[in-house]
């Protein structure tokens, strides 16, 4: 086991309770600590991952898997990335349960690049596409889509702020396909349906992938970033059906075809090698909890405390319609919005970080994605029940 970079780094300072610090005792690093406090991390994404994920990671910064070299710096080629590629590709197909049809890729870019990638592949020029309209993610996505065809936006809930996810919609025939985001991350609501129709199904799910039990192989094209429940930002998972493919007319640039990358095992060109290891990781700690069945169930139960929490209060409110809570992204405001702030102070002293809304929404938004403990969820709902007002 040799260390090649005992004393080029710096002095830093590190949160105690985030790594174990054994990890580094043998790179001669002068770590000190700066807080005892717990962390409670509700971030929207980039967002907390399994601190035994963070452990491993930085593990194969320094060594991978006892190589003695770092994971930054090994070939994509070698045998040794190829098998981070196979494993993490295989543990998708498993932990989604993916048919044969169903091809998984890590591509660059982040769900941004999708918004284009979909309709380039899949959308000729004269032909029309649906989108529902649930949100900024899903505006945007509609706004690349136009780029390459027609968009049909089969449905809308902007003018309530994107406070509820429609149902009461029809999908025109000749729509090449169907586009959901599947969870909204920004306004907390979320598909609880998902839309039956003769049409291909497409979901953005960057915000929910994971996190519940669907029937994946009835969609025909899934993506998501990963940095919000998989991974570090800076891959994509795309679970496409090849039969869907190869159906435009247009000349598609050789990077954003997804034939090539499905043709080279998601190797194309170089991936993004970090952040799929990290995946790698975060899917292989996925499993060892029990799978996407098992961490739905503690998805629920946490979604359950916490709104029951807000619910339950005269100072707080939920933002969206009851039956389309996100179970990923909990948005709440207080009655008193001058009380807010002392609000924030309050769960920030006890160590809580990340709640503070979206200012589309305003008030707060707690991330209770498949990494966050039930632990800390307890925290902010006591929080909740023993907030007193200021000066009221
Ligand atoms: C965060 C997010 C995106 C944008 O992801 P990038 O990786 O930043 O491009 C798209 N869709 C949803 C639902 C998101 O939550």
């Amino acid at each position: 086991m040799a260390f090649r970079h005992n004393n080029d780094w710096p002095a830093r300072t590190i949160k105690a309770d985030w790594f174990d610090l054994g990890i580094f005792a043998s790179t001669k690093i002068n770590y000190q600590l700066i807080s005892m406090t717990a962390i409670h991390n509700f971030n929207a994404g980039p967002s907390i991952l399994p601190k035994t994920v963070f452990e491993e990671a930085a593990k194969a910064v320094l060594n991978f898997n006892d190589t003695g070299l770092s994971i930054l710096e090994i070939g994509h080629r070698t045998h040794i990335f190829q098998d981070v590629m196979d494993e993490a590709r295989a543990l998708v197909k498993e932990l989604m349960q993916l048919d044969e049809e169903h091809d998984v890729l890590f591509l660059h870019g982040g769900a941004s690049t999708q918004f284009m990638q979909v309709p380039m592949n899949l959308l000729d020029d004269k032909e029309t596409s649906a989108y529902t309209d649930t949100g900024v993610w899903s505006a945007k996505a509609i706004k690349e889509a136009r780029l390459f065809g027609k968009v049909d936006i089969v449905c809308s809930s902007k003018e309530s702020n994107y406070t509820f996810i429609p149902t009461d919609f029809a999908v025109p025939n000749d729509a090449k396909y169907l586009h959901i985001t599947s969870n909204n991350t920004i306004y907390g609501t979320q598909w609880q349906k998902i839309p039956k129709t003769s049409n291909s199904l497409v979901a953005d799910m960057s915000s929910d992938i994971f996190s519940r039990v669907l029937d994946f192989n009835a969609f025909d094209l899934i993506y998501a970033g990963a940095q919000k429940n998989m991974g570090p930002a800076g891959v994509n998972l795309v679970v496409v059906n090849k039969n869907i493919l190869g159906k435009v007319k247009r000349q598609i640039p050789t990077i954003m075809d997804y034939r090539n990358h499905i043709r080279e095992g998601s190797m194309l060109n170089t991936p993004p090698v970090f952040a799929v290891y990290v995946c790698l990781l975060t899917l292989r700690w996925l499993k060892a909890q029990g799978g996407v069945a098992a961490i739905e169930k503690l998805n629920h139960e946490k979604a359950a405390l916490l709104y029951a929490a807000i619910d339950d209060s005269i100072l707080f409110n939920g933002t969206a319609k009851k039956s389309d809570r996100s179970k990923m992204n909990v948005c709440f405001v207080m009655t008193d919005k001058s009380q807010e702030e002392a609000f924030l102070q309050f769960t920030k002293s006890h160590g809580i970080v990340g709640i503070k809304g979206h200012r589309l929404v305003g008030g707060f938004r707690a991330s209770l994605y498949n990494a966050l403990p039930l632990s800390s969820v307890d925290l902010l709902t006591e929080l909740i029940k023993t907030f007193t007002p200021t000066n009221a």
